[in-house]
């Protein structure tokens, strides 16, 4: 097979960058061998946007680079587990690393660089205990995830690939034996708080410095790569700090529980990654928990900003230890105004309306959440509701919520409110989705009943027709493109 990078017209690049941070970063890693191979996700559209559509239209083409990871020629010449650490619900596991996953390829694509990375694909030097293995319904919770999030325009990372790879694996917390996968991720670097954390450990501030020019060079181009360190590492860590912020915003409109906001989870380019026991809101309540091992509600809905800043912290002690000069409360100051300011903006655009100065659009905010408060309307279908108003400008009258839009002193306040503010987009108020009758959600009783077909009669079709729905969403809202003022 022609190497993609030879034959797509430089779209997608391959690369290596990752090498340049050298060998204390990472250990080569073997891929498993499976006994089976059924290709049971693939991420067309994103393969066709990096131009790669033709060199993968054979399934043993997909099997050798998305299975068996076969080197790319032009990239990593072998497979590299990624070395890190990470605070794990506020405690500090000096034992993390990637376990059951590798980094096996770079591009470069829309001037951006992405890894391909793993989750299933075999023991690590960091498994400890553990197979090294994915369940099929992890793999599947994960992209509908990714799907989701990226069609509402979260920055998220990409499923690209699936595969059933044929083992049993044992777990606690689904029925076992559980059938196996092996996943490739698509995500703009696989950098984290906790890589941070690792080096500042070991005190290891030479790798501390080569990491913050690395990040600087190849990730967070808008830094200066040749700044002196004290200054690139505040530049730094307030850019990771706004990025994250923003990210927060998006996961607080798209109803987005992530569960566990651990500092290994959470990515220095602000891309959200890893979904394991992930939660969309049934409605608003800031106390609701994804994770059903997280008892203290640590990583709760509405506890999300809190946890981030949490996080961010622990990274500016990290870069202490080779900048000491370096105020990390004083440039994580406006995190908090950074993440409002995305959450009035974004809450414009998630329905629509044109703003009218930021005292109105925070009034209509306070209203719209305090309904939201006060009565049982669920998450999407309330903005849902009021988005669809363009052609209709009481278009919320055909929702089944419409009594207490209607008949509560908290509904009339809101419809009476939002009735005076503009539509913005014509476009967007005519999108497709607005025709459905119901919003487009993934409630974990769905995610449920969506797996039973897949478990009992091996049917994928309604997975595969809620992953057609998820992806008629797309350009309905886009959240990444809300900047903060
Ligand atoms: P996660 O909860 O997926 O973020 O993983 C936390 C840590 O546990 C990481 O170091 C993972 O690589 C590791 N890990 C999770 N599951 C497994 C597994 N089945 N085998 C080996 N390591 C694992
Ligand atoms: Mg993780």
């Amino acid at each position: 097979m022609n190497q993609p990078s030879d034959s797509v017209n430089a779209k997608a690049l391959l690369c290596k960058n990752l090498l340049e941070l050298g060998d204390e970063f990472y250990d080569p890693a073997q891929p498993a061998r499976f006994p089976e191979s059924q290709l049971r996700y693939w991420n067309e559209p994103l393969v066709h946007a990096l131009g790669w559509s033709k060199e993968f239209s054979f399934d043993a083409e997909k099997r050798l680079r998305f299975q068996e990871f076969k080197p790319f020629a032009s990239s990593l010449p072998a497979p590299l587990a990624l070395r890190y650490h990470g605070h794990q619900f506020t405690h500090y596991n000096p034992d993390l690393g990637d376990g059951r996953g590798f980094t096996y390829a770079q591009v470069l694509w829309n001037g951006k660089l992405w890894d391909f990375g793993t989750k299933g694909s075999g023991t690590t030097p960091y498994s400890r205990r553990g197979d090294g293995r994915l369940t099929l319904k992890g793999a599947y919770r994960e992209s509908l995830a990714t799907e989701l999030l990226d069609a509402m325009g979260v920055n998220t990372s990409r499923t690209w690939s699936f595969f059933e790879t044929g083992e049993k694996l044992t777990r606690g917390d689904e029925p076992s034996p559980t059938r196996s996968a092996v996943l490739t991720r698509f995500s703009h670097s696989h950098v984290r708080i906790g890589t941070f954390q690792r080096l500042a450990y070991f005190k290891n501030e030479k790798a501390i410095e080569t990491l913050l020019r690395y990040s600087a060079r190849h990730l967070i181009t808008e830094l200066d790569p040749n700044e002196s360190l004290d200054l690139l590492a505040v530049q730094f860590l307030k850019n990771v700090s706004h990025r994250l912020a923003h990210l927060t915003a998006q996961w607080m409109m798209a109803g987005f529980v992530h569960g566990v906001l651990n500092t290994d989870n959470l990515n220095i380019t602000g891309e959200s990654f890893d979904y394991g026991p992930y939660r969309f809101l049934p409605n608003y309540d800031p106390d609701f928990t994804a994770a059903y091992f997280d008892h203290q509600g640590l990583y709760a809905y509405g506890r999300q900003p809190h946890m981030v800043m949490w996080a961010l912290q622990r990274l500016g002690e990290s870069l202490q230890i080779a900048a000491p000069g370096l105020a990390t409360e004083e440039t994580l100051a406006d995190f908090g105004e950074v993440f409002s300011d995305s959450i009035q903006h974004m809450f414009m655009h998630k329905l629509n309306l044109r703003s009218k100065g930021q005292t109105d659009d925070v009034g209509l905010l306070r209203t719209f959440f305090h309904f939201m408060e006060t009565h049982p309307v669920g998450f999407e279908r309330t903005f849902f509701d009021f988005f669809r108003r363009t052609d209709d400008h009481e278009a919320w009258r055909l929702s089944p919520q419409n009594s207490l839009y209607v008949e509560t002193p908290e509904g009339q306040a809101l419809t009476a409110l939002i009735s005076s503010f503009e539509i913005d987009s014509s476009a967007r108020g005519s999108h497709p989705a607005l025709t459905r009758k119901d919003p487009v959600t993934l409630l974990i009783d769905e995610i449920e009943s969506l797996w039973k077909p897949i478990d009992q009669k091996d049917d994928w079709g309604p997975y595969n027709k809620k992953l057609e729905e998820i992806r008629s969403l797309r350009a309905l809202t886009d959240l990444k493109t809300v900047k903060p003022r």
